[in-house]
């Protein structure tokens, strides 16, 4: 079972359970791909074999145009169904940085198609993450922010408050279909600026004030 790290302390392995992921969560990056804002959140999911904490990314050999999106990352503790928006920040265990690889060229084959983005979203290493790190039970998602260095020149910049649908608001949609479990993690969106990896890059992702995480990206 893959887990994650939760540094308490002392510092916690957790079980990850489901991996759910937001698309379409900020408007400059639905407009640099060409997409339409959605009316509800854009929900989909990635096998826990996707999971990835080392510090390197193997690129997959069924794609040639696998892209980084860089996101927060919320740990669920306390599961629950119908949680409401205002006790949602209760169910958060802690926060991490991490990156909802995609590969784009599947992806674009597939929405022509209409078709699911499992192989284009949820092979090995496609959800890579840092270690997750406790959140106050007033902490402010809104005033969070993000960035991520692509051999070191800055490509993303993230401010949470610019999320279409908040962090809350989330918790809430997706509880009301899928019952929360503790070790659930939820990728929140990738703000504009996502480009492609090429074997050798070196990552370095930043949830500012909390932690760095880099990785780097090869062939196997
Ligand atoms: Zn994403």
């Amino acid at each position: 079972m893959p887990h994650i790290t939760l540094n308490t302390t002392p510092s916690q392995t957790i079980a990850v359970q489901n991996i759910f992921c937001i698309g379409r969560n900020y408007a400059a990056h639905i407009a640099e791909l060409g997409n339409k804002p959605a009316e509800d959140p854009v929900v989909f999911l990635k096998p826990t074999s996707a999971l990835n904490t080392s510090d390197v990314i193997r690129l997959p050999s069924h794609s040639s145009d696998v892209h980084y999106e860089t996101e927060l990352v919320v740990l669920i503790g306390q599961g629950g169904k119908n949680i409401s928006e205002d006790s949602a920040v209760r169910h958060v265990a802690g926060v991490g940085i991490g990156l909802d690889l995609t590969a784009r060229d599947i992806q674009s084959k597939a929405k022509a198609a209409g078709l699911p983005w499992a192989v284009a979203k949820g092979f090995d290493d496609s959800a890579t993450v840092s270690a997750f790190y406790p959140v106050s039970p007033g902490v402010h998602f809104d005033k969070m922010t993000f960035s991520m260095r692509l051999n070191g020149a800055v490509k993303q910049q993230g401010h949470v408050a610019n999320m279409l649908y908040n962090v809350p608001t989330l918790i809430a949609h997706l509880s009301r279909m899928f019952t929360l479990q503790a070790g659930d993690l939820i990728f929140t969106g990738t703000p504009e600026g996502v480009g492609p990896l090429t074997p050798g890059d070196e990552l370095s992702m930043e949830l500012t004030g909390v932690c760095v995480h880099a990785v780097s990206a090869l062939v196997p």
